[in-house]
């Protein structure tokens, strides 16, 4: 039969490296409760509308990313999630959860789109991401920037800078549009095809391109930042003195833009010089009229997602510590026929805490395998002790327990009494 393989770009995540992945997952979690921050979950498909509507027509996933089928029953036109945040604001505006007050979310989950694999990048993905919705203040746009830059502490990660930029509010970026069109207009002899097809209908990407050829044209042109009035000045500047009093390095990009049309005032994303193209771990910002966007009655609200194969990539990078989980002890078990009582030992074992791993040959009918192939299996188990359950010390009401590790003498316990032993198999977890 012809072998089957996983679609391109979409990658099975094995033991031992998913171990990475979970030790993320929670400390992501105990980070999140001390920032209030509560877990939602939204479906993994969701109306195509959706996404145009929330993310804007004009940009890189609708136009080219988006996995969009229709569904066969009844021709709706569906779409695997590209990103959570147009998922997270359907849910809020459907159950309307801010009818008393803000709420603070976050999300894990695979996201899906359709790009070229390369490190780094990937046709299925997963984000962690947080969104504070229903606050227009400047201070949660510097505490959920002050979130990500904790779990980068907490991860162990270094060298990762934070890029700040502002995109004002609608009406500045119309003044910023026309300035910039017109500067456009000047230079389309160094303008790819892409950018001359968004000059018009979205230029703001256009100061986004990663065409080389174009760095120093988009470098020279009018900054948004200066196009800023007032007010949004006055909350850029308040975000900035949060982050310094908190000792967060930061520096102005002019040129960060964001690839969703959603963003207005605070943008930012965390990047690293050691992913090579792939840099940007986390990005976001906010996006104050995407709830009215999507049908809900406005509300402020701002979010970041981090890129976890990136992240769990740089943590690679810089060798930071990500424990591999072994077991605490491993059952060594002579004989089959000892098996129901064995296993009851296991169980009240596990039950106590202690992470056993039971020996279990490939085939039985082959009894359960001499004890130097056990021990070898035990060895490479990663044990600290091998539990032997040989006929001498059953018959004694006793189990063996032999240090595999960090030497010392092996010792009987009486499996009559496991909780008085359990602790001392258990490493510090
Ligand atoms: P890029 O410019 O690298 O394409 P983006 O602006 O499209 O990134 P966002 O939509 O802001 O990315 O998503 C937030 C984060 O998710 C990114 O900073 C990145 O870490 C991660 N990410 C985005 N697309 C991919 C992908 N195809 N594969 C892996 N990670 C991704
Ligand atoms: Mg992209």
């Amino acid at each position: 039969m012809q072998k089957l393989v996983a679609i391109k770009g979409m990658n099975d995540i094995l033991p031992p490296d998913s171990a990475r992945w979970e030790w993320l997952e929670e400390k992501v979690r105990s980070l999140m409760a001390r920032y209030a921050y509560r877990n939602i979950r939204t479906p993994i498909v969701e109306p195509t509308p959706l996404f145009v509507r929330g993310l804007g027509e004009v940009t890189d996933i609708v136009e080219k990313e988006m996995y969009s089928f229709e569904d066969r029953l009844n021709g709706e036109q569906l779409t695997l999630r590209p990103e959570a945040t147009a998922g997270v604001v359907r849910a809020v505006v459907e159950h309307n959860m801010l009818y008393d007050g803000g709420k603070r979310l976050y999300y894990m989950g695979p996201m899906f789109r359709h790009e070229r694999p390369q490190r780094g990048r990937y046709r299925q993905f997963h984000q962690i991401g947080a969104e504070a919705l229903g606050f227009g203040g400047p201070e949660v746009d510097a505490e959920i920037i002050l979130l990500a830059h904790a779990l980068w502490a907490e991860l162990g990660l270094t060298n990762v800078r934070l890029e700040l930029n502002s995109l004002g509010q609608p009406d500045e970026r119309r003044a910023h549009r026309a300035a910039l069109i017109a500067y456009l207009e000047q230079h389309q002899d160094v303008m790819d095809e892409e950018a001359r097809r968004r000059m018009y209908s979205n230029p703001l990407r256009v100061l986004d391109t990663k065409n080389p050829a174009m760095q120093d044209m988009v470098n020279a042109a009018p900054r948004l930042i200066d196009f800023l009035g007032e007010a949004s000045l006055r909350h850029f500047d308040t975000v900035k003195a949060i982050l310094d009093a908190n000792g967060v390095a930061w520096s102005i990009n002019p040129r960060l833009v964001r690839g969703m049309d959603y963003y207005n005032l605070t943008v930012f994303e965390f990047i690293t010089e050691q992913l090579g193209s792939q840099g940007t771990i986390c990005g976001g910002g906010r996006y104050d009229y995407l709830i009215e966007q999507i049908g809900g009655k406005s509300a402020p609200a701002v979010g970041w997602a981090l890129g976890v194969e990136r992240v769990l990539e740089l943590l690679k990078e810089q060798a930071a510590q990500a424990p591999q989980p072994a077991a605490d002890a491993y059952a060594v078990v002579p004989d089959a026929a000892a098996l129901p009582q064995v296993m009851v030992c296991l169980q009240q074992l596990r039950a106590l805490g202690v992470a056993v791993q039971m020996h279990s040959p490939a085939n039985s009918a082959e009894g359960m395998g001499s004890m130097k192939s056990q021990f070898k299996k035990a060895d490479a188990s990663g044990a600290r002790f091998a539990l032997i359950f040989g006929s001498d010390e059953l018959a004694r009401g006793a189990v063996t327990v032999k240090p595999l590790r960090d030497g010392g003498e092996q010792v009987e316990r009486p499996l009559a009494t496991p909780a008085d032993w359990a602790a001392s198999l258990q490493s510090p977890r």
